[in-house]
Order: structure tokens, then C-alpha cells, then sequence
């Protein structure tokens, strides 16, 4: 991922950024990863050349592409469901969290950018720090926007940090500091932190699998097909496992309202109710949407591939595989059936297969003269 900009990276919203941070990154000490022969030579004159980034200016007097306006402010709410009414009428005011929404460049991107980012990327992809994942970002907010605020902004490399070794792999934190102005305004700041690294072997970020590798065997690891990822049972979805376990797909129904719920919870979202009991879906089902997986890949599954929104006869939806069709058969609407697919030798999961084929596609494909099924009439 060499040609990742920093607009691409600060195009993952706050949110997804602390979801994968709070799980995925381990940020422990650099002093023990580097002590490794001389590797650790090496380490250090690529820790001074990357300490000399900071402070280096990677924006400057950049122009947002649009003065602060209602359509964007619209279109930001509806996304995000915030219907604050300070964010619309006369006296509306920008939601604060649009702050960097008014820097950014879109896909044409921004002219009169130093190359100091550019540069520091290109030096760590040299090095073999080569992917990125975005861990964080912190935005402080010092005047509110309005419509019709013209913006500027100024953004510096804050800090670029020891070598740190994280259950992805080895690498870098750049943090990269952003001044936004209204005029001449300071109206907040937005400080956005990447991890560059170079990924660590799968086999070194997976458990070690049960029975297969009792030894150690690295060359046993390495060849073996990676399995699916093990669902998280714990006690408040122990029961819809048990029923898997069953060949029963069971849903929870609330004891005080009655109302049907999926994917299992401690309490009703209905009532508050704690009491629960269940009932055995049929088994019937549609597909309410879907979505092709192409990228990026993960271990244990074959792009591309569907994944579907299967909305069940008694109402409830759930996530799952349909199988039976290949990955561009599936179809909105589509009529399903459950079934229970043996995974490997510990884990079965429920998935549903198309009972009849899905409407004929009337997309490109079949303009382009591919129809299938005509040519066969
Ligand atoms: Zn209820």
C-alpha cells in the first residue's frame, strides 16, 4: 500500500478507527524488538533518519474546496443519524466531528502540498514498513463552524515514534497534526495517528491450532489452511451455540413484550425486559442484502465471495453465508433455507442455501451480450 495519501487514510472515520485500535494494536516497548543482532544497526540509523521528519510541515496554507455549508452538514447527518436541531435552520452551526470533513481534497486531491509526507512514506516502504492502518485520532475544537466559513488549514508531522513491535507486526506511529481556520480563526485541531509496519507473519499472529502442532512445528504452521475465525461465546450468546450445536438456529424472545430478537442480547431493546426465552426459526428465509467481499483478503476465506443479510421468516435478521449460488447469483429478494455447514472438525456454522435461482441480472454483463440462459433457449 505505497501510494496510500493522507486524505486516503484520514478518510476512516473516528469510529472505525477506535474500533480497530481498541482490539488490534498492542503498543508495547521498542528497547526488546530491537536488540536482535545487527538488525539493530540498522534500526537505529532508520530511527534517526525518520526522527528528522518531525516537526517537517506536510501542509500549508491548504483551501478547503467548499466554504462551510448546509448540503454537506445535511448529507453528514443523515449518515450519522444526528438530528441535534443546532444543526440546521438560520443559526445553524457544523457538527464539530466535521471538522476534517472540510479539509478534505476528494478524489482530485489537493495542490501546493510539501513533499514531506510523501518522502516519509516512501522511506518507511523502503525500509519494509510497507502497510498502514489508521489507530487513532483526537480533534480539539475551539470555535464552532458556521456556513459560509471560508477554511484554511496547516498540517505538520507531530511525532513520529520509536520502532514498536504490535500483534500486526513491527513498525512506525507518524502522527500528523492539523490546524483548521476559519478565516484567520483558529477553530480546532485534528491530530491523526497511522501505524506503518511490516506485517507479521500469519503464522505468528494466529493461536497456535489444537491438535495439529502440538511440537512447535514451523513448518507444520506454515502449511496448514488457515481455519475460519472461532466465534466469541460467552455468556450471553452461550445459548444460540448450544442450539448450533443442535442443528437448531434458535432466536430469543423477550419475557416481558414478547418481541423476537437477533443476534442474542442480555436485554430486550423493546422493553428493557431481562427475561428471555426462545423460539426455532423455521429456517425460511430471503436474502435483504449482501455484499461481494474482494478485498482486502482474510485468512480462511477465497475471494470473491458473498456475504448476506438473510432476513428470517419470523422476522429477524442474521449474517450469514448463502451457499449453493456462486457469488454473482445472489440477489436482493433471493428465497434461502437454513442449513448447517460442517467447518472443520470443531466448529459448525449456520449458512443458508438458495432454494431457486435469483431474478436475471439486467446489469452490464448482460447488455455486453453474456445473457446466460438465452443463448441456452
Ligand atoms: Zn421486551
Amino acid at each position: 500500500m505505497s501510494g496510500v495519501t493522507e486524505d486516503m487514510v484520514s478518510g476512516v472515520t473516528e469510529d472505525m478507527v477506535s474500533g480497530v485500535a481498541g482490539g488490534a494494536i498492542k503498543d508495547t516497548a521498542s528497547g526488546a524488538a530491537g536488540s536482535t543482532g545487527g538488525a539493530a544497526c540498522g534500526e537505529a540509523g532508520l530511527d534517526a533518519r525518520l526522527k528528522a521528519f518531525v516537526g517537517r510541515t506536510a501542509a500549508t496554507a491548504g483551501v478547503g474546496k467548499d466554504p462551510v455549508n448546509l448540503p454537506m452538514i445535511r448529507h453528514w447527518c443523515e449518515a450519522v443519524g444526528d438530528t441535534n436541531p443546532a444543526y440546521t435552520g438560520d443559526a445553524a452551526i457544523a457538527p464539530p466531528t466535521m471538522l476534517q470533513a472540510w479539509t478534505m481534497g476528494g478524489y482530485s486531491g489537493h495542490t501546493g502540498r510539501f513533499g514531506a509526507h510523501d518522502e516519509l512514506f516512501a522511506l518507511l516502504d523502503g525500509a519494509g514498513y510497507a502497510a498502514v492502518v489508521a489507530t487513532d485520532c483526537e480533534q480539539e475544537y475551539l470555535r464552532p463552524l458556521r456556513p459560509g466559513d471560508e477554511i484554511t488549514f496547516d498540517s505538520v508531522i507531530e511525532d513520529v515514534s520509536d520502532r514498536k513491535t504490535t500483534k500486526l507486526g513491527a513498525g512506525y506511529f507518524v502522527t500528523t497534526r492539523m490546524d483548521v481556520r476559519a478565516g484567520d480563526e483558529l477553530a480546532g485541531t485534528h491530530r491523526f495517528r497511522i501505524l506503518k509496519y511490516a506485517p507479521a507473519a500469519p503464522a505468528a499472529r494466529k493461536p497456535a491450532s489444537k491438535g495439529s502442532n502440538e511440537s512447535g512445528d514451523s513448518e507444520a504452521s506454515r502449511g496448514a489452511v488457515p481455519r475460519r475465525p472461532r466465534p466469541v461465546i460467552n455468556r450471553d450468546n452461550a445459548g444460540f451455540w448450544a442450539g448450533v450445536e443442535e442443528r437448531r438456529l434458535l432466536i430469543q424472545r423477550c419475557g416481558g413484550c414478547g418481541r423476537l430478537r437477533f443476534p442474542w442480547l442480555p436485554g430486550c431493546n423493546a422493553c428493557g425486559g431481562q427475561e428471555w426465552d426462545t423460539v426455532e426459526a423455521s429456517g425460511a428465509g430471503t436474502v435483504f442484502s449482501y455484499v461481494v467481499m474482494h478485498h482486502p483478503p482474510f485468512p480462511a476465506f477465497d475471494p470473491p465471495y458473498a456475504v448476506a443479510v438473510v432476513e428470517l421468516a419470523e422476522g429477524v435478521r442474521m449474517v450469514s453465508d448463502v451457499v449453493g449460488v456462486g457469488h454473482d447469483e445472489v440477489r436482493v429478494g433471493m428465497p434461502v433455507q437454513l442449513e448447517f455447514q460442517r467447518v472443520d472438525e470443531e466448529l459448525v456454522l449456520p449458512v443458508f442455501r438458495a432454494t431457486e435461482p435469483g431474478p436475471p441480472d439486467t446489469g452490464p454483463r448482460a447488455e455486453a451480450g453474456q445473457a446466460p440462459g438465452v443463448a441456452a433457449g
